[in-house]
């Protein structure tokens, strides 16, 4: 029997599936073309990891040594990568296809994989989520590549508790590889940040006031139960409620009113407290919380590891290996249909409030945050 913890329970709205009923079973699917799931959810979103490797060790994400990698041949090839993202955005409805990893940085073909997914015929929204290490050295190439936007991920501007967190003393190439994306015409650059308790909780508003100063939207992410160690502790994590709340003795939030039209952001319009009606807002922030205030009801993402394996969310148990038929010969209409079939299982939630949830074998960083 599962238990609450007094926490809110993840919204599973079941709704109605045209032509479907609420079973996993490939019989009940309707012939959709999108990647539709039991509980009507179509996934337009898709996270494609390119390598499990990464040059920071982020505490909540990877263990300090020790983690077994992927071999090279097992991981997606740049042909294979575009293969998928074409089935994905021609047969398969995807609009935005988002590059992470492990580093996607690390992928010496990154410019060459953006380059082919912004030929495709259906062009996504090419996005990419990164360390921005050595990302200054490749911004304009990537820009010119066709990559529409950037998240970097940056937990603090200290470079003490930057070297704490990430395991490496590496804030000045992290800066500088933002401070590229502006020079390379790439606008919009957003800015996740994962507190940390008793390490960087205090950190919040001078990472805003940081953010609102260079331009960036900064989004506060939730810790989830996804490093490699296993020690992430539901009672210890900093709670959207508590970044709320820090921001707020130096900024004033107000909800945005525009719709959130699936984003996994909840976004806060900030000025400065104390300002008056006529001073101008700074800027936008985003709080992600994935754990207490939890959006699975709307989930429009599916993944892909760099092995080729479909996660229909974060939190799956199970992958459908898309990879190895490919290698085998199969044809497009065959992959297609084992994607569909993944997503069509895809669980109402993850179960991170619930005693008895089980984290996954895997950490982020083997799976593409
Ligand atoms: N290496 C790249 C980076 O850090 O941006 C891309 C991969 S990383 C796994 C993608 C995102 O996942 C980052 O923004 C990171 O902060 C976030 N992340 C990693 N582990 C997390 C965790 N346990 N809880 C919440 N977010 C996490
Ligand atoms: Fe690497 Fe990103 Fe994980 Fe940090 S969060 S260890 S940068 S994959």
């Amino acid at each position: 029997m599962t238990v609450m913890l007094g926490v809110p329970e993840v919204r599973a709205a079941h709704r109605a599936v045209p032509g479907g009923s609420a079973s996993s079973g490939a019989s009940s699917r309707p012939a959709v073309p999108g990647l539709l799931d039991t509980f009507g959810r179509t996934a337009t979103d898709l996270r494609i990891s390119l390598t499990d490797r990464c040059n920071l060790r982020c505490t909540y994400c990877m263990p300090a040594e020790g983690l077994p990698f992927q071999p090279p041949s097992t991981l997606m090839q740049r042909d294979e990568i575009v293969r998928l993202a074409r089935l994905a955005t021609e047969a398969l409805g995807v609009r935005q296809v988002r590059f992470t990893g492990g580093e996607p940085l690390l992928r010496k073909d990154l410019v060459e994989i953006i380059r082919d997914v912004a030929a495709l015929d259906a062009r996504p929204e090419i996005s990419l989520t990164t360390n921005a290490i050595g990302l200054s050295g490749r911004a304009t190439a990537l820009a010119e590549a066709g990559l529409d936007r950037v998240n970097v991920s940056l937990d603090t501007i200290c470079p003490e508790t930057f070297a704490i967190i990430t395991r490496r003393p590496f804030l000045e190439r992290v800066l500088k590889g933002i401070d590229a994306l502006g020079l390379a015409g790439i606008r919009h650059t957003k800015i996740n940040a994962v507190l940390l308790p008793g390490i960087n909780d205090t950190h919040g508003p001078d990472l805003l006031e940081w953010a609102l100063a260079g331009g960036h939207q900064l989004r506060f992410i939730e810790q989830m139960a996804l490093d490699a160690d296993h020690v992430w502790d539901r009672a210890a994590m900093i709670t959207a409620e508590q970044i709320r709340e820090r921001l707020s003795e130096r900024f004033e939030l107000t909800p945005d009113a525009a719709p959130r039209d699936g984003a996994p952001a909840e976004l806060y319009r900030v000025k400065r407290r104390g300002a008056s009606v006529d001073d101008p807002e700074l800027g936008t922030v985003g709080i992600i919380a994935s754990v207490t205030e939890a959006f699975c009801d709307d989930c429009r993402r599916t993944r892909l590891t760099a092995e080729g394996g479909v996660r229909s969310c974060l939190f799956s148990h199970t992958e459908t290996d898309l990879l190895g038929p490919m290698r085998a010969g199969a044809g497009d209409d065959e992959i297609a249909d084992l994607w569909r079939q993944a997503m069509w299982a895809k669980p109402a939630g993850h179960e991170m409030n619930l005693i008895g949830f089980q984290q996954p074998d895997r950490p982020m960083s083997a799976i593409g945050g």
